[in-house]
């Protein structure tokens, strides 16, 4: 039984990297596109917002001297440099695949038209929304969750490399607890890392529920549409 029909997966960029820093790993991209076929093969609607931590992040790269909107748009970049890969991942499982990007780049990508994205996943293509919002001084987490509003998703699924949402960073306290469900407003005053605000209160505000798995675990996309209790679910 399919618990959602119509999903945002927010794949990070950096688990993209797997046990590298930076870049790709084969190994995850062949996973996700797996995983995708699993969920693809029960006619679930998937549109994913690619990051593009594993390549830049704009924030970063201030403290190394790039001004903030230039690396900013380095980081959008490099999400469709993911957005490419993922696609090319998805392909080779014989999966019909849009890239729609939010930043004009009519030789590589289909520009982002919200029509035409409902559309694709109306015709069982799988679409991977890149070049975040198109903004600078915001996340790919933003974009998972403006994208997720503007296809009228069940659900916006983040995968990370973490299972869920703990009250402390689980890499650094041995005794951190993980939740099974949190409010939006507990993620936000507890600033608890799992999102940025901005992403976390536009779902609020328009009752996108959440949730927060691991997507490194093969099978796990599955397992979320399908409902079983796996990461932490933010909800109202
Ligand atoms: N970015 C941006 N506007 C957006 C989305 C992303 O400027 O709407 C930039 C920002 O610099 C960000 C980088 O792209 O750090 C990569 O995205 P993100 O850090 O969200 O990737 P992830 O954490 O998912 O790997």
């Amino acid at each position: 039984m399919l618990k959602y029909k119509r999903i945002l997966l927010k794949l990070s960029g950096e688990a993209l990297a797997g046990k590298k820093e930076f870049g790709f790993s084969d190994e995850v991209l062949e996973s996700f596109a797996r995983q995708i076929k699993e969920v693809h093969d029960k006619r679930v609607e998937i549109a994913i917002v690619i990051g593009g931590g594993n390549i830049f992040r704009g924030a970063t790269g201030t403290s190394k001297g790039v001004d903030r909107v230039t690396g900013d748009t380095m980081g959008m970049l490099a999400t469709i440099m993911n957005g490419l890969a993922l696609q090319n991942a998805i392909e080779h499982f014989d999966i019909p695949t849009r890239v729609l990007t939010a930043v004009q780049m009519p030789q590589v990508a289909e520009p982002f038209i919200r029509r035409r994205a409902i559309r694709h996943l109306e015709k069982g293509r799988v679409v991977i929304f890149a070049g975040g919002t198109g903004n600078p001084y915001f996340t790919t987490d933003s974009s998972g969750a403006l994208r997720a509003l503007e296809i009228n998703a069940d659900i916006l699924a983040k995968g990370t490399k973490v299972d869920g949402i703990y009250d402390k960073d689980p890499m650094k306290n041995k005794n951190a607890v993980k939740y099974e469900t949190v409010t939006y407003d507990e993620a936000i005053s507890k600033n608890l890392g799992v999102m940025d605000t901005a992403a976390l209160s536009l779902c609020k505000e328009n009752k996108m529920p959440i949730i927060v798995f691991n997507a490194l675990e093969e099978g796990n996309i599955l397992k979320m549409v399908e409902g079983e209790k796996i990461g932490t679910l933010v909800v109202d």
